[in-house]
């Protein structure tokens, strides 16, 4: 296939600059997505399902809305309010599902809602005339009077190509176009596509399939879980370079770190229990240590008292007896507020519950929670201008991007919106965190900065007890590692050298250590070997 004339190559048509979209139910389907549609190029959409690509596409034509950031056509920031607007601007959409009437012709499908008309009649002569000037131009190999329901999907689907072009689209989407057709009818589809480019036209479309999107388009850009993973000339890249960018990559290693144990423990627990509100036993008598600089592992399965653990010592649940000592003071059987102000802090497990308030703007969340009050208020209440700077700086610190700090919390990725809270509760210097599923739903790129921030927190002295139900995360961040199973402390190791394996059992609560409901620092430590 011959690359076609690019008219005006280079420019950008359509863009979307730092667009995320988040659906009402939550999903953040687009995250900071910026990509560039230069006039007379075929530009591939390229990802895994659910990557957010017919996002994209339907943001370009005005079906959806991004929660932040721009839309641009011919250089200029525009908002496509609905597809009529998209229409008017001159970008058509091809769906998948077409929606025509099988009974009527091709015309009459192609020209419904937009008939010419004499008078008050439908000037058919007029609509069948424009239908085969543009069959013509495009060589789309279509019989203008054919009933709908006769045709080929291949030919419907052209049918669908025209009714955008009749309506003046000069960007053409499409989505998945390739989905439903045989090989022969993509190939002779591509034709098509090549014949409109070289012709001025511009088009997009959404693909999965690799081999297509080296045969017929010249750009691409790859959507991975909501963000760009990738973009540039096709020819460029190889296919393993694509394939690549497409699946996720396995994670960067985490950096070693010296893992130190101070004589002294930082955080005491003893025989600390909690009952639920119904009077079961929610956690037994449960005691363990925490050095500074140092990350304990709670493995478990969840629902096996890890959540009350972190619950009580926040203060956000009783103790029914037992009590934590941070640094040799008191810190259980205090109001949250109280709890914070011993230098306790936490990166909730339900963040959207209890970390951040998603209507709330960044600032806001980061300053305006309440209980991160008290460090603000020993200085009073700062300014609007100075809670924005505030906030900004901490952004930046955590490397999230997001327009601006009064930017909606719930515009960000989980991965985002993670990294802020955990930054928040970082900024605040703790000397005990509690961090519960710090990084449950966050991409692996973002996990990678939490497990960094956690990491940085830990090297400057703080002790983490750190709750999760990933165990290669456990493995890889924790000096030690204690399992709980139906509200007791089951088992302890040390984690050099600790496996899944070894965990497996005790997590089932198929076995269970000897005196393993307290983990004192200066106890026996077990390496990998069950008592
Ligand atoms: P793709 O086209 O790459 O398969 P989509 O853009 O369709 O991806 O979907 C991206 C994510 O957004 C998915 O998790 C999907 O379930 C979700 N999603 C898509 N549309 C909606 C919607 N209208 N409401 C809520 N979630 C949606």
């Amino acid at each position: 296939m011959s690359t076609p004339a690019m008219p005006q190559a280079g420019t950008a048509l359509l863009e979307l600059r730092q667009v995320s979209k988040l659906y009402p139910n939550g999903t953040l389907a687009n995250d900071d997505v910026s990509l560039s549609i230069r006039a007379g190029e075929i530009h591939a959409i390229v990802g895994e399902n659910g990557a957010g690509k017919s996002t994209v596409m339907k943001m370009l034509y005005g079906l959806e809305q991004p929660s932040c950031g721009s839309l641009w056509l011919d250089g200029q920031a525009r908002v496509l309010a609905d597809p009529a607007q998209a229409i008017a601007a001159g970008i058509g959409l091809v769906p998948q599902h077409l929606h025509l009437l099988p009974s009527f012709t091709v015309t009459d499908n192609i020209v419904l809602g937009a008939e010419p008309r004499r008078g008050w009649r439908i000037d058919r002569k007029t609509a069948l005339r424009r239908v085969q000037s543009l069959v013509q131009q495009f060589g789309l190999e279509v019989e203008p009077l054919a009933r709908v329901r006769d045709l080929p999907v291949g030919v419907q689907q052209r049918v669908g190509i025209l009714k955008a072009l009749y309506r003046g689209a000069r960007v053409l989407l499409l989505d998945e176009p390739t989905a439903v057709l045989s090989v022969q009818e993509a190939e002779s589809l591509f034709r098509v596509l090549r014949s409109m480019v070289a012709q001025g036209l511009t088009v997009v479309l959404i693909s999965h399939k690799l081999k297509e999107i080296r045969d017929v388009a010249d750009r691409f850009t790859v959507l991975r879980k909501g963000r760009v993973s990738g973009s540039g000339r096709v020819s460029d890249f190889s296919e393993a370079e694509l394939g690549s960018m497409i699946v996720s990559k396995a994670p960067p290693p985490i950096p070693a770190r010296t893992r130190q144990r101070a004589t002294q423990p930082l955080v005491e627990i003893r025989d600390l229990q909690a009952h639920h509100a119904d009077g079961r036993l929610a956690m037994q008598s449960l005691s363990l240590d925490i050095a500074a600089g140092e990350i304990l592992g709670i493995a478990g399965v969840e629902g096996n008292g890890q959540d009350v653990l972190a619950r009580v010592l926040l203060g956000l649940q009783p103790a029914s007896g037992g009590q934590g000592r941070l640094q040799g003071r008191r810190f259980t059987g205090l109001s949250v507020r109280e709890v914070r102000a011993c230098g306790v802090g936490y990166i909730p497990e339900d963040r959207m519950r209890d970390g951040v308030a998603a209507e709330m703007s960044i600032a806001d969340n980061l300053i305006a929670v309440s209980y991160h009050q008290a460090p603000l208020a020993r200085r009073g209440w700062l300014d609007s201008a100075a809670i924005g700077r505030t906030a900004a700086t901490l952004m930046q610190h955590c490397g999230v991007a997001a327009p601006s700090s009064a930017t909606l919390m719930g515009a960000l990725s989980g991965g985002n919106m993670q990294k802020l809270v955990l930054g928040r509760e970082v900024a605040a210097g703790p000397r005990l965190l509690i961090a519960s599923q710090p990084t449950r739903g966050v991409d692996i790129g973002a996990a990678r900065a939490l497990h960094g921030q956690l990491l940085a927190l830990c090297e400057g002295g703080a002790a983490i007890l750190l709750i999760s139900a990933d165990l290669d995360e456990l493995l890889v961040l924790s000096d030690r590692v204690a399992v709980m199973a139906e509200g007791a402390l089951v088992a302890h190791f040390d984690a050099a050298g600790l496996s899944a394996d070894v965990l497996g059992p005790y997590l089932t609560g198929a076995q269970r250590q000897q005196n393993a409901t307290a983990l004192l620092d200066n106890a026996v430590t077990f390496s990998g070997v069950p008592a």
